[in-house]
């Protein structure tokens, strides 16, 4: 399998008023394409911050990432724009649905800058199919529950046909049921979709859906032993 995800003796400082804070000190980890994993940890241990890296939507201080044998950080602003919105798809807790756009808008809002054209239409309107929304193409986010508007943004998050998709926290603000019907989506999704697949949890259940599991421990990262 070839190497989907590479990260390498990661570093990432926050200047403070109280000095620097080292949140990640030396985190590396590779995923095969088509692998999926979740991170555990405490709160405040620096899981969204090296997920921010991984997608490229924050810089680390030291150390290198690589996707689908690039570095994200060698490219100019607009490549590096480009090159997200074509092989990184997000989920997070919060969604991050625009308010006045309807289910399809949100959905087909990544592909305005890739041109999707019809074919976007007719594949958005199958991930939505796919994540239980179809009779919902019109509502608007405050129309629907917050399970529901986590489907909206996992579909999103499939628009463009990523290589590899980021999750975070995603069934944090759901109740149990839901929770657990969203974990269901998500490795549907990952067995249907071909995508690897990185998601930050609290939760045990839904880490143990995914085939590796890591800790955020004192600024690195230690994969667990087994399921
Ligand atoms: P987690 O997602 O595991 O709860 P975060 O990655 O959000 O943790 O945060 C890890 C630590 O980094 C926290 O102590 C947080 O306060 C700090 N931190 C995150 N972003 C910044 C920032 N932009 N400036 C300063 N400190 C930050
Ligand atoms: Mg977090």
């Amino acid at each position: 399998m070839p190497v989907s995800l590479c990260a390498e003796s990661i570093k990432k400082h926050f200047p403070t008023r109280s000095g620097e804070l080292a949140v990640l000190r030396d985190v590396s980890l590779t995923l095969d394409a088509g692998e999926s994993a979740a991170i555990m940890g405490p709160s405040g241990s620096g899981k969204s911050t090296l997920l921010n890296i991984l997608g490229t939507l924050d810089t680390p201080t030291a150390g290198t990432v690589t996707i689908d044998g690039k570095n994200p950080f060698e490219l100019d602003e607009r490549e590096l724009a480009r090159f997200r919105n074509q092989r990184i798809g997000f989920v997070f807790q919060d969604q991050h649905l625009l308010p006045q756009c309807c289910v399809l808008e949100n959905v087909l809002l990544a592909t305005l800058v890739t041109r999707g054209g019809n074919d976007a239409t007719e594949r958005a309107r199958r991930l939505l199919d796919r994540v239980g929304l179809s009779d919902r193409l019109k509502h608007l986010p405050a129309e629907l529950s917050g399970g529901e508007r986590q489907r909206v943004a996992i579909a999103r998050a499939l628009i463009n046909n990523p290589t590899l998709v980021l999750a975070d926290e995603p069934t944090g603000n759901l109740d149990q049921t839901t929770a657990d019907s969203i974990a269901s989506l998500l490795s549907e999704v990952h067995r249907d979709e071909n995508v690897t697949l990185l998601v930050v949890t609290h939760s045990r259940p839904l880490a143990e859906r995914f085939e590796r599991r890591f800790d955020v421990a004192d600024g690195t990262l230690v994969e667990l032993e087994g399921a």
